[in-house]
């Protein structure tokens, strides 16, 4: 399989590059130049197969050769070992119409466990083979940080360095990454919000004499294999409840667009998922843009359910182009224009094909909160803030088509909103503790290019 970037004239990739890549040169992010395509007796034979199994049937042709089906398939029975459940990812009903997928039984207890156990293995094997060195910068708003941190401490090649937003992610998620010590993490925390933690990454990213002296690469949700790892559980869930025979939806609690744009993929490729229902909190700007074609970043208020606090989602372009008939020069235009003035009109053809595909929700926190009592006091379910957002996308949903909605975190992740809202407080399970009693190590910073440059330069190994 090949990789061509959404802007149109950066190199075209095998996956082992891609993989190592994340973001394209020309500021765009890489997509299969073709959609797979399963057919129904394909998806009829994933009954009864395990989450691994699924899993090698699903990555398979979106790895290509750069690996073959039995290292493939080693390499996933290593990765998703480290889960609680022998499911890796299972479904729990809730009543007559819905279901939750519960995708947090990795070790950060957060749904990007998924695909970055997985990557930290794929990293490994690719880097191994190639004698490179990588230097990995990531900004994140709590989950992705700790699982990436989980998934590459202490790995040959790789060095890490994490920003979040200083004071907005929860206790637990902070101490998930700053209480690893391996020499080759290092976390920062920025004075500022997300985005902002997020554009400094860009800017290295985009700052030639910077990004020239290391081998940048991303783990987060641009990068293509943690979306193809991703895939794997809307197949994995919609067969147990019917697939192909049976249209399922399914309710994604969104941030940055990765999480459901796997679910766009999963359809592209022959799943036949009825709705996608793209649930955000009030950092609504998926939902004005698919509801009104007004995707315009405004200023991005702290929420219960701050994984989701973005307001620019970086993987909507891989939407944007994929609808518009992959005309990379048409989105890298679009896309200047939009980083310039925070706001785009989708035009009139995409926005009718995304809303045949997709419906949308804005969910306050009053409504976050019910969700967390009516799970508690109808399904005798504890959920988290998140989830809970897509629960109530979900529960307003109109039709009767069975819905999953993705449980992307485990409760006890967030306890103190979910003891807000719902007056039960969930324990940290047992692969979690012991978290408060270790010792925290993080630098501050301000969210000065400058600053962030010269520390990271100071530690991470020059690419050769
Ligand atoms: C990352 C995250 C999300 C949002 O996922 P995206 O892929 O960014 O849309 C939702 N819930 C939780 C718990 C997360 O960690």
């Amino acid at each position: 399989m090949r990789y061509i970037s959404t802007r149109g004239t950066a190199p075209i990739l095998d996956f082992d590059a891609v993989t190592l890549a994340g973001l394209a040169s020309d500021g765009g992010l890489y997509v299969p130049e073709t959609w797979p395509h399963l057919a129904p007796v394909e998806i009829t034979a994933m009954a009864g197969l395990s989450y691994v199994e699924t899993a090698v049937r699903v990555c398979l042709p979106f790895v290509g050769t750069a690996l073959t089906e039995a290292e493939l398939r080693d390499l996933l029975a290593t990765a998703y070992g480290s889960f609680d459940h022998a499911a890796v990812t299972p479904l729990v009903q809730l009543d007559q119409r819905h279901w939750l997928l519960e995708l947090f039984h990795g070790p950060t207890l957060a749904f990007k466990d998924v695909a970055m156990q997985a990557l930290g293995l794929l990293f490994e094997n690719f880097l191994g083979r190639s004698g490179k060195a990588v230097t990995i910068i990531g900004a994140t708003s709590g989950d992705t940080g700790s699982a990436a941190i989980n998934a590459l401490a202490g790995r040959d090649r790789v060095e890490v360095f994490m920003l979040h937003p200083r004071g907005r992610v929860s206790d637990v998620q902070r101490r998930q990454m700053t209480t690893v010590l391996a020499p080759n993490i290092h976390n920062i925390a920025v004075e500022g919000n997300f985005d902002d933690a997020q554009a400094l990454v860009k800017a290295m990213f985009n700052d030639p004499d910077f990004s020239g002296r290391f081998n940048l690469s991303a783990v987060n949700s641009i990068n293509w294999a943690r979306l193809m790892l991703q895939i794997v559980y809307y197949f994995y869930a919609a067969v147990r409840l019917g697939a192909p025979h049976r249209p399922i939806s399914f309710a994604v609690p969104t941030g940055n667009f990765g999480d459901v744009f796997a679910g766009y993929v999963a359809r592209q490729m022959g799943l036949p998922i009825d709705r996608l229902i793209v649930a955000t909190n009030s950092n609504d700007i998926l939902h004005r843009a698919l509801s009104a074609g007004d995707y315009s970043a405004g200023q991005v208020t702290p929420t219960d359910s701050p994984s989701m606090d973005i307001q620019v989602s970086s993987n909507f372009e891989r939407l944007l182009f994929d609808l518009g008939g992959r005309d990379g020069a048409a989105t890298a235009a679009a896309m200047r224009g939009f980083e310039k003035t925070k706001a785009m009109a989708i035009p009139a053809d995409q926005r009718a094909a995304a809303a045949a595909i997709f419906d949308s929700a804005r969910v306050d926190a009053d409504s976050m909160a019910r969700t967390i009592r009516w799970a508690r006091d109808k399904c005798g379910q504890i959920i988290d803030p998140h989830t809970a957002v897509g629960l109530a996308a979900a529960r307003a949903s109109a039709g009767d088509t069975p819905v999953v909605t993705l449980a992307t975190a485990h409760p006890a992740k967030f306890p103190d909103a979910v003891e807000r809202a719902g007056g039960l407080r969930p324990v940290l399970p047992q692969r979690a503790q012991g978290l408060f009693d270790r010792e925290e190590r993080y630098a501050t910073m301000a969210a000065d290019l400058t600053t962030v440059e010269a520390y990271i330069a100071a530690r991470a190994q020059p690419s050769a």
